[in-house]
């Protein structure tokens, strides 16, 4: 068994690595074992620095999580019906699961609580790369513990279920499994792929819940518009609803298309902007969308539906401007990458790059100050002003002041 205190100690955050030797501490001398389980134990292996840690408790008390969060200085701020706790240290968050099986004997039976091993909770997990646990025991602390090969396909940046029917005991996987592959830049294994593929259909019957947790967490990736273009290459997206597309990326993607590195909405836009209306509907009931959703497909569907007016030759700049100073400018983000049309895009990124950020530099305390009353007037000057500097009438603050005393002259006159 090899054991990886080197790697532990080089690739985890330092806040982190306090918080395991703590927390072995805290075990040590009683009979609770303690394991860093799941992605960070794959991403140590890998010289990558975790962002998450996930602990497992094997036969913990039910008090027991209580008193682990206590000494180490933690709070558990959330707990699931399947025995895993959220817990806040400081700044840093932590998932704590405990080794136990709840089954029940008939659907609404009180649950029989089982321990199992820590063999048996690795055993349940989606690949073998993120099958792997590191021991917190202070006897054998560091112990590498890798009962399913998972060592061995990290080296071959290989990503292999564990058992055949993986994907219909729980098909997130799939999604799970695309994300992997684009973010570390894994092949998915040659039987695992004939499985992916035999087993997409059970998308179907998974719950809207899950579904969209899952593309949140893929569209929350530095590399969210791979995973989804592959999703969609796949036959994943599709799978889910065939309303669900995804556009072909802009190879390489030019230097305002990489500003959408880590940002949702935009990545959402590109996601919902191929579905006609009403597949909009059905996808937004199949995935019992959100409110963010809802927001962002409802703008989706604006642009879309001004889609002549947009990509009009004499469309004004001030017009323009207009057409989309009340959206989510993620939204138009997202539609100028994926929108095909040459006019329209280049009418969006006009916006995005130039018109959004273009004020007067005359501002309502100003026309106050000149006596005008408050009220529409002062919004109606303000507008004017706007409208002229978009449209290039106003360069200066010259231009803008002679503007206004004109129009207080004609006013008055
Ligand atoms: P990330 O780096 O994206 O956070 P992670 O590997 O830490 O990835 P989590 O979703 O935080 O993934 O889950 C932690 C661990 O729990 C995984 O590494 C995996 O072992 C297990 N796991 C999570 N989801 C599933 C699932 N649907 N089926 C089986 N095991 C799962």
């Amino acid at each position: 068994m090899s054991n990886i205190t080197g790697r532990l100690r080089d690739y985890l955050q330092s806040s982190h690595l306090r918080l395991i030797e703590r927390a072995s501490y805290v075990v040590s001398g009683r009979p609770e074992k303690i394991y860093l389980v799941g992605g960070a134990v794959r991403d140590v292996l890998l010289g990558i620095t975790p962002i998450n840690l996930d602990i497992v408790v094997v036969h913990p008390r039910e008090e027991f999580i209580n008193y682990l969060a206590e000494g180490i200085d933690g709070e558990v701020v959330s707990r699931s019906q399947f025995g895993t706790f959220k817990v806040v240290v400081n700044s840093d968050e932590i998932d704590i699961a405990t080794s136990r099986r709840e089954e029940y004997a008939r659907p609404g039976a009180l649950p029989v609580v089982e321990e199992t091993s820590i063999e048996e909770d690795l055993g349940r997990r989606d690949f073998r790369v993120n099958s792997m646990a590191v021991s917190l025991g202070q006897d054998s602390w560091g112990e590498l513990l890798d009962p399913h090969g998972g060592e061995g396909d990290l080296r071959q940046k290989l990503l292999k279920v564990l058992h055949e029917d993986s994907f219909i005991d729980d098909p997130t996987r799939i999604l799970r499994g695309i994300r992997y592959s684009e973010r570390l830049n894994f092949r998915i294994d040659q039987e695992t792929y004939r499985l992916l593929k035999r087993d997409m259909v059970y998308l179907q019957d998974v719950s809207g819940d899950r579904i969209r947790n899952e593309l949140e967490r893929a569209m929350a990736e530095p590399f969210a518009w791979d995973v989804l273009f592959r999703g969609e290459q796949e036959g994943v997206l599709s799978a889910i609803h065939p309303g669900l597309r995804f556009g072909r990326i802009p190879n390489p993607l030019n230097i305002q298309e990489q500003q959408i590195v880590g940002d949702n909405d935009v990545v959402l836009a590109a996601l919902i902007y191929f579905s006609n209306d009403a597949q909009m509907v059905e996808v937004c009931t199949r995935l019992k969308i959100d409110t963010r959703w809802s927001r962002v497909a409802r703008e989706v569907r604006s642009i879309k539906s001004e889609f002549g007016r947009l990509g009009r030759p004499d469309l004004s700049r001030s017009e323009l401007f207009n057409l989309l100073c009340d959206l989510n400018p993620d939204v138009v983000h997202g539609c100028a990458i994926t929108i095909q049309d040459n006019a329209v895009k280049s009418n969006l990124w006009l916006y995005l790059n130039e018109l959004r950020c273009i004020r007067p530099t005359i501002d309502g305390d100003y026309l106050l100050k000149l006596g005008v009353p408050e009220g529409p007037q002062v919004g109606e000057l303000l507008d004017r002003l706007l409208h002229d500097r978009l449209d290039g009438l106003l360069s200066s603050r010259a231009d803008e002041e002679a503007l206004v005393a004109n129009e207080l002259k004609l006013c008055r006159d």
